[in-house]
């Protein structure tokens, strides 16, 4: 009987749950592989060797067995745990956001290797950062363009007409600013001020040095907030539960950012 084929690859657990007495069935972001699911026997168990390298968010190399239905986890060396994750909720609750981005938008098995890179190195910026949610939402931005839903920021998405320098809308329907002609037929579109404009270009440039140096106030930081919420959401077509379990610790208090 020929043996089981095997697969290493590097992982990010995007999400996991408990599975009989000692398995956990987790939902893996990998390099090569795109995301899938798969088990992690006798995980809870005190002696087992791999307890402690699959926690939520960790970046490891991992050994697969090809299963029929689900891949059995054989083998994890962490490559970085993110402990900066684990000691803040509101850096946690920033990481969630991003990782139930990838596993809303992106489908089984498709390799991304780019997107795999983003996230690690959002995951790192989230756990370090000065702004988490600001990592955040560059990642938001980046990631729609990576997984083909790029916004259109830099002239008008439906007559691609250029924009007024003063007032601007968005559009999530459209996918992107509409000018003051334009905006007219779509009555959802929501007005965007130019700073949320002139951050969304940075963002979408992808120079994360210069945009990790902006002072971004809380009303720019909300209005950015809403603006890619209401977008992801949209292309996801649900509501993300990370971005309810932000906006809750926030009422409750329990997180105070910006
Ligand atoms: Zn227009």
């Amino acid at each position: 009987m020929a043996g089981p084929r095997l697969l290493r690859t590097e992982a990010v657990v995007l999400r996991r749950h408990d599975l009989g007495e000692t398995d956990r069935i987790l939902t893996l972001f990998t390099a090569h592989h795109g995301k899938l699911r798969a088990v992690a026997k006798g995980i809870r168990r005190p002696t087992s060797k791999l307890g402690g390298h699959l926690e939520l968010f960790t970046h490891s190399q991992i050994l697969l067995a090809r299963g029929r239905n689900l891949d059995v986890i054989t083998q994890v060396d962490t490559l970085d745990p993110f402990i900066g994750l684990r000691e803040n909720l509101w850096r946690a609750s920033q990481a969630y956001c991003a990782a139930e981005l990838i596993d809303r938008l992106t489908e089984d098995h498709a390799e991304n290797q780019p997107l795999f890179r983003l996230l690690t190195s959002t995951f790192e910026r989230v756990a370090t950062c000065r702004r988490p949610d600001q990592a955040v939402r560059f990642f938001e931005v980046q990631a729609l363009g990576l997984l083909g839903y790029r916004p259109e920021i830099t002239r008008c998405v439906k007559c691609r007409g250029a924009l007024e320098p003063d007032r601007t809308w968005f559009s999530v329907s459209d996918g992107g600013i509409l000018c003051s002609s334009c905006r007219v037929s779509s009555p959802a579109c929501r007005e965007l001020s130019q700073n949320a404009v002139k951050v969304l270009r940075l963002y979408q440039s992808g120079d994360w040095e210069t945009a990790s140096r902006l002072r971004i106030g809380d009303d720019l930081a909300a209005e950015l907030e809403r603006v890619l919420r209401d977008y992801t959401q949209y292309v996801a077509e649900t509501q993300l539960k990370s971005a309810a379990f932000v906006t809750s610790l926030r009422e409750q208090g329990l997180i105070a950012d910006r």
